[in-house]
């Protein structure tokens, strides 16, 4: 008879699946980084965004104010026109519409220097504030480099015991039927990380381990036969009937 001894493949998997739910478990911790790090990185980025707004906000700034100061420089440069032509004019008349455009320049370079000043005060301000993130910057990095190295150490350590316990999972993987195997590695993905489940005994029924349905008795008898691969009715992992000494 080419029949597989059930019960032992089944008895394997559950060992496999315990293999493959610490693999999980290590996969996970690598996932989980430390609140430190956490917090540094949003630290971080919450700094790195206020620069750049910051920063931004200096550029506009700067960016009126050369508009401005080039626009007094080229008042002030009619102005100076206007003043050597009213010199060389000897007309009256002419020298009052000097006078009067040369006011109108003065009132225009007057208004636009009140203007530009406050531009240059806000200007200041900003670049004692983007100082400060600097520094504050300056003085995280190290610590959250420092951070970073320490994870990537730790996240490390894990991969080299995840690839030594795979190894092994691997090595016992290779005693199972090949296609027991696919079976519950598919189940296993869709499932929750569970595959195989062990039939519990309570009170006299039959329950399955991992979804807690109650088994009707023939697919029990099913289980404990070991003639077949029967799976749960309710999750529909595969049922193993669980150490000998259970019944
Ligand atoms: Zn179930």
């Amino acid at each position: 008879m080419v029949h597989v001894n059930i019960a032992g493949a089944l008895a394997d998997l559950y060992t496999l699946q315990e293999h493959d739910q610490e693999l999980d478990r290590i996969k996970e911790k690598q996932e989980q980084l430390p609140p430190e790090l956490v917090e540094a990185r949003e630290q971080w980025s919450r700094l790195s965004e206020k620069l750049a707004q910051l920063k931004e906000q200096y550029l506009a700034l700067q960016r009126e104010y050369h508009q401005n100061d080039l626009e007094i420089k080229d008042l002030a440069a009619k102005r100076k026109q206007a003043e050597d032509e009213q010199l060389q004019s000897s007309s009256l008349r002419e020298q009052t519409q000097f006078e009067n455009r040369i006011q109108q320049l003065s009132t225009r370079i007057d208004e636009l220097t009140e203007l530009t000043m406050p531009i240059l005060e806000e200007m200041e301000e900003l670049a004692e504030q983007i100082k400060e993130l600097e520094a504050e910057a300056a003085e995280l990095q190290p610590r959250l480099e420092a951070l970073e190295a320490e994870n990537a150490e730790r996240v490390a350590a894990l991969e080299e015991e995840y690839q030594t316990k795979l190894a092994r999972r691997q090595e016992m993987a290779g005693s199972i039927p090949a296609s027991l195997l696919r079976e519950y590695e598919t189940i296993r993905r869709a499932r929750k990380g569970i595959g195989v489940a062990r039939v519990r005994v309570q009170s006299g029924v039959y329950l399955c381990e991992a979804c807690s349905v109650q088994l009707p008795t023939h697919v029990a008898q099913r289980v404990y036969q070991s003639q077949q691969v029967v799976r749960c009715p309710g999750c529909g992992r595969l049922l193993w009937r669980g150490p000998e000494n259970q019944e």
